[in-house]
């Protein structure tokens, strides 16, 4: 039996007439336009010498196209590479070194064209749960992109998983905001609408107008924790009044956030987390306390310690490892098949998991561990502060410092350290305070720190 993941979304589509994507303008598209036009991209796809295990790349803007795209490489047992459009010319040039793709798709109305010719068949090329569904570049903010190698396996296994934690049925409409080259817009939310054959209200970009516009047709929203910052700005009860369900991930959400979207709207935001290469790993239940600050349990099928401070985890969702870089795969898996995330994380006395902050951020100051999201966490009660981040710097006394960033208004680097001070040992206490506009973030919300790095690295040099 084929393990084609396309296959399973052909099987779940009972009513092949129903409406899969409707975009801004109002043009609906249908399951069976959808899996139409699949089929001529990938005979085209074919004819331009895609083969079984080859890649194509993409990097393109969100449209129906591009999911049309993406299933027809599936159908034609190719490897999906789509890489984030703020990439550069010469950072692409990597990427298509490394990943060597066959075809590179850049300009999707011209690859239309050329499908169109084609008719559509049924033909999905038979593939097994552990042949490569994807490729997909780590985001890169802790060093280079590594392209993490993800198969039928892993997305389908992840998909069923995440569809029935989250009770998704076919009458669900999922308000769709998020870009689709990375693992949440893509695999998380396609994935699993395509499963309970579900419909999605397909945004081009988040776009307050839109999404408060569209929301209450929508049945669940996914975002990331900025999406419910900036919705919070304006949205009422009303406009939330018709989504059984919130869901954040991809960075943390403040627990603040998750009290004011609850005061505001009446909803629990269900935070959950996980990363590309391991597709999801943990969600707060659908029914029972969604815990502000946690991201809740392990998914059915994945398990998850801790070793050393740091989350590890073992699952069918957990990918194949590292394109081209069998040490660096290696070095990031124990014997047992545990994947060593790089995340440190607590797990409490209910068995919720907690997030504390990514190893390579941990700041070690005089021979002291520093956790960047301890000292962030009391910088936020601070009156005034609006968004921080803690990051280390050489120093010549100490290693390295205890530097924190800070968004606020009405503040001096004074007041913040005599404010932290108490309560905070002096070897955690920031040795200096910058206050800027905004935090270096990218796409998915999450602070850039290896430019802040960057930024302040001689910052104590003179
Ligand atoms: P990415 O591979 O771009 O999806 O990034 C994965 C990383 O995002 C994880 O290793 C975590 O550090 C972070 N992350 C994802 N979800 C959450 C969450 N709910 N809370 C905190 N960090 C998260």
């Amino acid at each position: 039996m084929s393990a084609n993941l396309f296959q399973l979304f052909v099987d779940e589509a009972k009513i092949r007439e129903k409406m899969l994507m409707e975009t801004p303008e109002g043009e609906i598209f249908s399951y069976a336009r959808i899996f139409a036009m699949a089929s001529q991209i990938a005979q085209s796809l074919k004819a331009q010498g895609l083969v079984p295990g080859e890649r194509v790349l993409v990097q393109a803007e969100k449209s129906v196209l591009y999911v049309a795209l993406y299933f027809a490489v599936l159908r034609a047992g190719g490897v999906f590479v789509p890489v984030n459009t703020a990439y550069t010319q010469a950072e692409v040039a990597y990427f298509i070194s490394d990943a060597r793709p066959v075809l590179v798709v850049r300009d999707l109305e011209t690859m239309w064209e050329k499908a169109k010719a084609f008719t559509p068949d049924e033909s999905i090329m038979p593939r097994a749960r552990d042949d490569l569904a994807a490729i997909l570049y780590t985001s890169g903010t802790t060093g280079r992109s590594k392209g993490a190698m993800l198969t039928h396996g892993n997305l389908a296994s992840n998909a069923l998983a995440l569809k029935d934690v989250w009770r998704f049925t076919a009458d669900d409409v999922l308000l769709h905001g998020l870009p689709i080259y990375h693992t949440h817009g893509l695999f998380v939310a396609i994935n699993t609408v395509m499963l309970a054959q579900a419909q999605m209200l397909f945004l081009p970009k988040f776009d307050m107008g839109q999404m408060l516009r569209l929301m209450p047709r929508a049945s669940v929203m996914m975002g990331v924790p900025t999406f419910y910052v900036r919705l919070l700005e304006k949205i009422t009860r009303e406009d939330a009044a018709h989504i059984r369900l919130f869901i954040s991930g991809s960075a943390p959400l403040l627990a603040e956030t998750h009290r004011a979207w609850k005061e505001r709207t009446g909803h629990d935001i269900l935070e959950r987390y996980g990363m590309t290469e391991t597709n999801m790993n943990t969600s707060n239940p659908y029914e029972g306390l969604r815990l502000p600050g946690s991201v809740g349990f392990p998914l059915p099928g994945v398990e998850l310690r801790i070793r050393e401070g740091v989350i590890e985890v073992r699952g069918p969702n957990v990918f194949k490892g590292y394109w081209g870089a069998p040490e660096k795969t290696a070095a990031e898996f124990r014997e047992d098949g545990f994947f060593i995330t790089g995340d440190m994380g607590s797990v409490d006395a209910q068995g919720y998991v907690h997030i504390l902050g990514r190893s390579k951020d941990l700041v070690i100051s005089g021979g002291l561990n520093v956790y960047p999201k301890e000292i962030e966490d009391r910088i936020l009660e601070i009156e005034g502060v609006a968004d921080c981040a803690v990051i280390g710097v050489p120093h010549r006394d100490f290693g390295e410092a205890v530097v924190a960033v800070v968004v606020g208004a009405g503040l001096t680097e004074a007041d913040v350290i005599t404010q932290l001070s108490e309560g905070l040992a002096k070897f955690k206490q920031p040795k200096r305070v910058i206050f800027v506009d905004d935090l270096p973030r990218n796409a998915m919300a999450k602070v850039q720190k290896n430019v802040l790095r960057q930024t302040y690295d001689d910052l104590f040099s003179a």
